[in-house]
């Protein structure tokens, strides 16, 4: 921790040491997560994934100033015993363990169901029965699409924020038919949030729900081919992080078309730590974590990438930086998608005062300047491989 300063919570009142056992702490926002606990506060983290790649450099023993306060474990919820034991042991279980990919919820729907709602429930269960505080990670998605997108398009109501701002105790979740696959994970959140609204109501758990709006950032997904598979689809700032790295075209999905606001992950987890810090604010809360102001569509987001990246590498970008796809051909049968989401911040607002910073010229810079620095060499290397005979 860097200030011998007493920490308070928001209240004024001293902050005591946690231990937090956080299940999906080896991916994007764990690794996040992770960091700003151990930099920042003086918490105790047990660490639970199947991975540890990406916080292998918080976990050198010895030599890091928080080495006593973090403690990886490698296991997978699915299917093991310890589960309980860590949870019992902690204060409080943050759980952000899920397949939370869109190529996947359409082609592997089983496996997105059981992840984000099957394996989640022992989770629950033992934090209820042993009286320990969750924070549970699901989804924006769980809004689907808005209410605005069923009206003509050249409805004048669409422009009215009642007909597409999502906010958490007002907007209904509508999803697509079941053949649109695309809506398992959807479905399978939204039932995980019903089912831990109900221990709170029922059982008295303490919960938190924290629903992230496109989060994004360094170690985000995997770049295809480098430190993931090469037909693996990631989500769209790999994708586009990928082809640029490549200096291969951008696909735009169905036109690229649908909206989203893009948050910093490094606002995003500020959020998280006043959740933590803050349970007399935060429990029996659903949050809305994004950044309204950084609004685009994606294909205005591919224009701005392309723009960002040939500053960050100071090439040029190519003379037709996008090209159109269907999602039947990226997607395969069964793709559908949230055509707008803008976060409603008045609970989180007024709750724990936050609000997001950073603008999403600024977000991408920071971001495909460590892109760049993380991948152009062993792109470079791996392209200019000859190929086997
Ligand atoms: P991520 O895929 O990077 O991280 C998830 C981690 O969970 C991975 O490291 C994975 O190995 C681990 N995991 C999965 N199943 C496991 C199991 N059975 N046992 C142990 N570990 C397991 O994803 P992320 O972006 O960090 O997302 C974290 C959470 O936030 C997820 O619940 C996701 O649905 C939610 N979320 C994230 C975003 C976003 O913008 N990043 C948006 C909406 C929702
Ligand atoms: N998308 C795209 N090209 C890509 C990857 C994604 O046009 O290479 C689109 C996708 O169809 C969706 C949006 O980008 O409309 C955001 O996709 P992401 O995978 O990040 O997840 P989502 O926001 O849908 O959960």
């Amino acid at each position: 921790m860097a200030s011998g300063v007493a920490r308070v919570d928001l209240d004024g009142r001293p902050i005591k040491p946690l231990t937090i056992c956080m299940i999906g702490a080896g991916g994007f926002i764990g690794s996040h997560l992770c960091e700003k606990l151990m930099a920042e506060t003086p918490h105790r983290v047990l660490a639970l994934d199947v991975y540890s790649d990406k916080i292998k450099h918080l976990l050198e023993p010895g030599t890091l100033p928080w080495a006593d306060r973090i403690q990886f474990h490698r296991l997978n919820i699915k299917h093991d015993s310890r589960l309980e034991g860590l949870i019992k042991m902690s204060d409080l279980t943050i759980n952000l363990a899920a397949i939370c990919t869109p190529a996947d919820y359409n082609t592997r729907p089983l496996d997105t169901i059981y992840s984000n709602f099957i394996d989640a429930l022992p989770v629950v269960k033992y934090c209820s029965e042993n009286g320990k505080r969750l924070i549970h990670f699901s989804t924006c998605e769980v809004y689907g699409k808005t209410i605005g997108s069923f009206l003509p398009k050249e409805s004048p109501l669409r422009q009215d924020p009642a007909y597409y701002m999502l906010s958490e105790d007002s907007s209904p979740c509508i999803f697509g038919p079941i053949e649109k696959q695309r809506w398992s994970y959807a479905c399978a959140k939204q039932l995980i949030e019903r089912l831990i609204y109900g221990e709170g109501a029922e059982n008295g758990l303490e919960f938190t729900i924290v629903r992230p709006f496109n989060w994004i950032g360094p170690r985000m997904d995997f770049i295809p081919g480098i430190d993931g598979p090469s037909e693996g689809v990631p989500r769209v700032l790999a994708c586009f992080s990928n082809a640029l790295l490549r200096r291969q075209q951008l696909k735009l999905v169905d036109g690229g078309q649908s909206q989203r606001t893009f948050i910093f992950i490094k606002d995003a987890i500020e959020a998280v730590l006043l959740m933590i810090e803050n349970p007399a604010r935060a429990n029996g809360h659903i949050f809305n974590v994004g950044n309204p102001n950084n609004e685009v569509t994606v294909r205005q987001l591919a224009e701005m990438m392309t723009q960002v990246y040939s500053k960050v590498n100071g090439e040029p970008p190519l003379e037709v930086p996008t090209v159109d796809v269907s999602s039947k051909e990226f997607y395969g049968e069964g793709y559908d998608d949230s055509d707008k989401r803008i976060p409603d911040m008045t609970i989180i607002n007024r709750q724990l005062g936050w609000n997001p910073k950073t603008s999403l010229w600024d977000l991408l810079e920071s971001t495909l300047t460590y892109q760049h620095r993380t991948y152009a060499e062993a792109i470079k290397k791996a392209t200019s491989k000859p190929i086997a005979t």
